[in-house]
């Protein structure tokens, strides 16, 4: 979709540090990491949030979960554990409308969030 950054990211338009790629998703670490490990998974079609996900395309998120599953093993944070996080909307804290998955590790995360 047209100004949006994640798709420029996926498209090559503008650089990222990438961990993964497939035909269906795209994986690169955060710009500005929250957690020693901090990387995000996102659908390669523009897929707003998760409102917008419905029956035709819901199947993204059992492939990016996944995903997520073999990222984390080869990133070493699967047995000490890991957060998963996606931000829905202006009160879930979404800044980029492109859905992504957070993926935080490294370190003991709090609960709740702010
Ligand atoms: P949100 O707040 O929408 O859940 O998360 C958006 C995330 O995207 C933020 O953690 C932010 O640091 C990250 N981000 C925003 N722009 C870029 C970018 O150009 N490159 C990368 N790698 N991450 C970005
Ligand atoms: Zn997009």
């Amino acid at each position: 979709m047209e100004g949006c950054i994640f798709c420029k990211i996926v498209n090559g338009e503008i650089p990222s540090n990438k961990l993964y790629e497939d035909d269906k998703v795209y994986a690169f670490y955060d710009i500005n990491p929250e957690a020693p490990t901090h990387f995000l998974v996102i659908p390669k079609d523009h897929i707003e949030s998760a409102n917008a996900l419905n029956e035709k395309n819901v199947d993204i998120i059992s492939h990016i979960f996944m995903v997520i599953n073999k990222l984390v093993v080869d990133l070493g944070i699967s047995d000490k554990g890991y957060r998963i996080v996606n931000n829905c909307g202006e009160d879930g804290g979404q800044t980029v409308n492109h859905l992504h998955f957070h993926v935080l590790g490294g370190r003991s995360l709090q609960w709740p969030p702010g």
